[in-house]
C-alpha cells in the first residue's frame, strides 16, 4: 500500500471531462488525509494537447500510458494499462468518475489488484486512513455509509457531487509508463465509436436539466420545453415512458435504466415521479416539479412544486427567466 492516490483522467473529444476535475477535487481530500501525492493517470493514444491539460489540472504528477491499443476506449486494454501503472508505482487508492467508462473498468481494476470498490459516491464523510463514503442505495431512497477498513481501494464519484479542483499554478511532472498490450489477444475489439449528434451538454454532467414526461403528450410537446432549456442553458431529459412513446431519443432518458444525473437544478415537467425515475435524479440539488396532479409522487421529492398545466406554466416560466436575464 502506498499513501498516494490515483485519479483516472477521463477525456472526451480531446478535453478532460468536467467530472474529471470534480474527481480530482474529491481525491485531493483523500491524498491530503493520507499524506500522499495525487497522481493523474492519463490513458489513451495520440494524446497530444491532453498532456498539457492533465499537467495543470490540479494533480501532483501525471503518469501517461499511450498505446495504439488504447483508442478507442475498451475495458480490457484500459484495465491492463491502469493496473500496470499502479503496480509499477507501488500501489495506491484509485479514484474515477462514476461514468460509463469508470463503471466499466473500475471493478475490473479492483479485482485485478485484489481491492474492494466503493461505487457512486456522493460525499466523503471522513478522509483518513479508514475513509467513510456516502452513496445512494435503493434507487436513491436512502443513503448508506461505506467504511474502507484497511488498505487501498477503488472509488467512483458521481458527477456534480464535488466542486472541481483549482488548476495548478505550475505544471506537474509527466512520466511515461510502458505497457505491453498484445492487440491480437484482446477478446473485444472496438472498431469505431459513432458520436451522437447533439449540441447539448451530456446529461450526466449538466448543471441544469429540463425534463419531460408523458405529460408533454407528444414529440412536438417537447418543443414547449426547449425555449426554457435554452434560456437556462439546460440539457433536455425525459422519463422512460416519454422515450417509449417515441416522444424523444432514448439518450435523454433519466432513471434506473437511463442516465443518473445530479444537476444543480432539475425541472420535471409532466413526470409523475415513479421510483425508477427518481433513482436517476433524486440527488439533484434543487428539484422543481410541474404537474396537474397535486398528488403526484414527484411533489414528495420536489423543493418547489407547481400544480398546473405545463403548457401554460412552462412558457410563463420561460418569459420570467428571460426577463431576469
Ligand atoms: C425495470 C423498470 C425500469 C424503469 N426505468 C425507468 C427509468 O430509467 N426512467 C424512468 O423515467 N422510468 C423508468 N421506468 C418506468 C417508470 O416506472 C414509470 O412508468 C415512468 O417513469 C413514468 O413516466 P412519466 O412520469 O412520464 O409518466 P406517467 O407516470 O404517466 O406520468 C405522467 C404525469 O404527467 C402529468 N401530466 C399530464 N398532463 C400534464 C400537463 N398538461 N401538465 C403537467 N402535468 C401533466 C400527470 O399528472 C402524470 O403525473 C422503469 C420501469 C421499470 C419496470
Amino acid at each position: 500500500m502506498s499513501q498516494d492516490v490515483f485519479v483516472f483522467l477521463e477525456a472526451q473529444h480531446k478535453e478532460l471531462r468536467p467530472v474529471t476535475l470534480q474527481v480530482i477535487g474529491a481525491a485531493r481530500q483523500l491524498a491530503s488525509a493520507r499524506g500522499g501525492k495525487l497522481i493523474g493517470l492519463l490513458v489513451g493514444n495520440d494524446l497530444g494537447d491532453l498532456l498539457d491539460q492533465a499537467s495543470t489540472a490540479g494533480v501532483d504528477q501525471v503518469l501517461v500510458v499511450e498505446d495504439a491499443a488504447l483508442a478507442p476506449y475498451a475495458a480490457e486494454p484500459f484495465t491492463t494499462a491502469i493496473v500496470t501503472a499502479v503496480k509499477q508505482h507501488g500501489g495506491g487508492a484509485i479514484c474515477c468518475g462514476n461514468t460509463s467508462i469508470g463503471r466499466d473498468f473500475g471493478p475490473r481494476v479492483a479485482q485485478r489488484l485484489g481491492l474492494g470498490m466503493v461505487a457512486d459516491v456522493v460525499a466523503i464523510e471522513r478522509a483518513d486512513a479508514k475513509p467513510l463514503f456516502r452513496r445512494p442505495i435503493y434507487a436513491g431512497k436512502a443513503y448508506c455509509l461505506v467504511e474502507v477498513q484497511e488498505g487501498d481501494f477503488v472509488v467512483s464519484f458521481r458527477a456534480n457531487s464535488f466542486p472541481p479542483a483549482e488548476p495548478a499554478a505550475s505544471p506537474a511532472d509527466v512520466t511515461r509508463v510502458d505497457v505491453n498490450i498484445d492487440p491480437t489477444a484482446l477478446r473485444v475489439k472496438v472498431d469505431k465509436v459513432v458520436p451522437r449528434q447533439s449540441d447539448q451538454v451530456d446529461l450526466t454532467e449538466a448543471d441544469v436539466i429540463v425534463s419531460g414526461g408523458v405529460g408533454v403528450k407528444s414529440a412536438d410537446g417537447f418543443d414547449t420545453l426547449k425555449p426554457l432549456a435554452a434560456a437556462l442553458g439546460a440539457s433536455i431529459g425525459a422519463s422512460r415512458a416519454a422515450v417509449l412513446a417515441d416522444y424523444i431519443d432514448p439518450s435523454h432518458q433519466v432513471g434506473q435504466t437511463g442516465k443518473t444525473v445530479s444537476p444543480n437544478l432539475y425541472i420535471a415537467c409532466g413526470i409523475s415521479g415513479a421510483i425508477q425515475h427518481l433513482a436517476g435524479m433524486s440527488t439533484a440539488r434543487c428539484i422543481v416539479a410541474i404537474n396537474t396532479d397535486p398528488d403526484a409522487p414527484i411533489f414528495e421529492v420536489a423543493d418547489y412544486g407547481i400544480v398546473g398545466d405545463l403548457f401554460e406554466v412552462v412558457p410563463a416560466l420561460t418569459e420570467e427567466v428571460k426577463k431576469l436575464q
